[in-house]
């Protein structure tokens, strides 16, 4: 019997992609054999830096791992990860209010497309307290948003 490839998407708005993000991705290329970044183009919302522009910020950022990719989808998590051929979603856990969260739409992930697991990882402290919406605020008002970013914007 072929031994099947284990295959994670991590999905995201990465709005922007941040060094949590980062520090999920690094960790959960170990676990799996390929982890693909999907970063997904909500049209109904406006998004604060452009979705290519990011694509490309990742890319760069995560180039010197073979087991990566990234791409853009639209629509539901769960129908992109069948058509990637992935069968686990990957995750990352800050708090109780991420578990509340996640708990909901792993279940219906797992409705929508039967046998997709969820993994979550949870964060290394010294990331926890980072997310997009904080980064796009400080950004929005001038402030310096290097500190929270493995690459330059
Ligand atoms: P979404 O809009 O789907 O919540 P995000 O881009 O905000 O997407 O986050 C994608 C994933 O990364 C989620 O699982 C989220 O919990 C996780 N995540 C966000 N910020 C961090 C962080 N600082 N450390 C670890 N994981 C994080």
């Amino acid at each position: 019997m072929a031994i099947q490839q284990k295959i994670a998407m991590f999905p995201g708005s990465f709005d922007p992609f941040t060094k949590g993000h980062l520090d999920i991705v690094n960790r959960g290329s170990l676990i799996f054999d390929k982890l693909i970044i999907a970063i997904g183009n909500n049209t109904a919302k406006q998004r604060y830096f452009p979705i290519e522009v990011m694509k490309q910020k990742i890319e760069l950022t995560t180039r010197q791992n073979p087991r990566i990719a990234v791409e853009i989808f639209e629509g539901l998590t769960s129908n992109f990860a069948k058509e990637v051929g992935a069968n686990f979603l990957l995750r990352g856990l800050r708090n109780t209010t991420d578990f509340e969260y996640e708990n909901t739409i792993a279940q219906v992930n797992n409705y929508l497309n039967e046998g997709l697991e969820t993994v979550f990882l949870i964060t290394n402290p010294e990331y926890a307290y980072i997310s997009s919406t904080i980064v796009r605020e400080i950004h929005r008002y001038g402030g310096n948003v290097g500190k929270f970013l493995p690459y330059q914007l």
